[in-house]
C-alpha cells in the first residue's frame, strides 16, 4: 500500500526555487496497478524518486506498507544499471543483497535474461549492449526480485514497437499473478490505458494529479485489449 499527502518537491532555494512537484495526493491500494501520464518535465520522475526514498519532499508525507519480506524496487528512466557488471551481475544484484544463494540467483537472473532475449548477452558488459537491451537488462534486475511494490519510470520507452508489446503482456501477466503494486510512468497515454487499472494526469509544473480515469470497459482476462472495439475507438 501506497500513501502519499500533500507531496512537493522544489529544487533551489529562496528567489531561484523552481517548484517541481505538486501538492500530489496518492493511494494506491494493493495489487493496484497506477499509470501515472504528464508533460515532459511536470515532475514524474521527482514523484517516483520520491515514492523510492531517493528523494525527500519538501513537504508532505509519504507512507509505504508493505507485507514484507518482498521490496520495493525501482527502474529508472535512465536504466541506472552497473556499467561494471555483466548484465549476469546487474539482473543478480537485488538476489545477492536478498542473500539468494549463488546458484539459485544465477538460475533466477539467467531465466530473466531468457525471457527478455538477452540469453546471449549474460556476460557481455552494458557499454556493449544497445539501449533498449540495457533498458531491459534494468527490467529484468527490477523483476528478478519479485518485489512487492514496482516503481517504473517510462521502462518501455526505448524498446521497438514490437518489443514494448511483448514486455507490456508480460509485465500485465506478472503484476496480476503476483498482486504486485505498481506504479508506472509513461508518456504514452495508450499504453496507460493498455496496463492501467487506473490512469492519473498530471499538469505541466510543477505537476499535479488533475484527472482521474478508469479504462472504461473491463480489461479482459484473456486476449488482447488492443484489439477489442473499444481500445481501437480510443485512437
Ligand atoms: P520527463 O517526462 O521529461 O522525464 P518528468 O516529468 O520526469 O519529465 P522531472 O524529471 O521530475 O520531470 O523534473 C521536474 C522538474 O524538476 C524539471 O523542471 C526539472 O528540471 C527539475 N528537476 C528535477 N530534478 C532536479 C534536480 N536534481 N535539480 C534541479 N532541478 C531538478
Ligand atoms: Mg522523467
Amino acid at each position: 500500500k501506497l500513501r502519499a499527502h500533500a507531496l512537493s518537491r522544489s529544487f533551489g532555494r529562496g528567489t531561484r526555487a523552481l517548484a517541481a512537484l505538486g501538492p500530489v495526493d496518492l493511494d494506491i491500494a494493493p495489487g493496484e496497478f497506477t499509470c501515472i501520464v504528464g508533460p515532459s518535465g511536470c515532475g514524474k520522475s521527482t514523484l517516483l524518486r520520491i515514492a523510492a526514498g531517493l528523494l525527500r519532499p519538501t513537504a508532505g508525507e509519504l507512507s509505504i506498507r508493505t507485507a514484507s519480506p518482498r521490496p520495493a524496487a525501482m527502474i529508472f528512466q535512465d536504466y541506472g544499471i552497473h556499467d561494471w557488471k555483466t548484465v549476469l551481475a546487474n539482473v543478480r544484484f537485488g538476489l545477492d543483497i536478498q542473500r539468494v544463494p549463488r546458484r539459485e540467483a544465477d538460475a533466477r537472473a539467467r531465466d530473466w535474461l531468457v525471457r527478455l532475449g538477452l540469453a546471449d548477452f549474460a556476460g557481455a558488459y552494458p557499454a556493449e549492449l544497445s539501449g533498449g537491451m540495457r533498458q531491459r537488462v534494468a527490467i529484468a534486475r527490477a523483476l528478478a526480485v519479485e518485489p512487492e511494490i514496482l516503481l517504473m519510470d517510462e521502462p518501455f520507452a526505448a524498446l521497438d514497437a514490437q518489443l514494448r508489446t511483448i514486455m507490456q503482456d508480460e509485465l500485465l501477466d506478472l503484476t496480476q499473478t503476483t498482486r504486485t503494486t505498481t506504479l508506472f510512468i509513461t508518456h504514452s497515454l495508450e499504453e496507460a490505458i493498455v496496463l492501467g487499472d487506473r490512469v492519473l494526469v498530471m499538469s505541466a509544473r510543477p505537476g499535479r494529479i488533475i484527472a482521474e480515469h478508469r479504462p472504461p470497459f473491463a480489461r479482459p482476462r484473456t486476449g488482447d485489449i488492443r484489439s477489442t472495439p473499444e481500445f481501437t475507438a480510443l485512437k
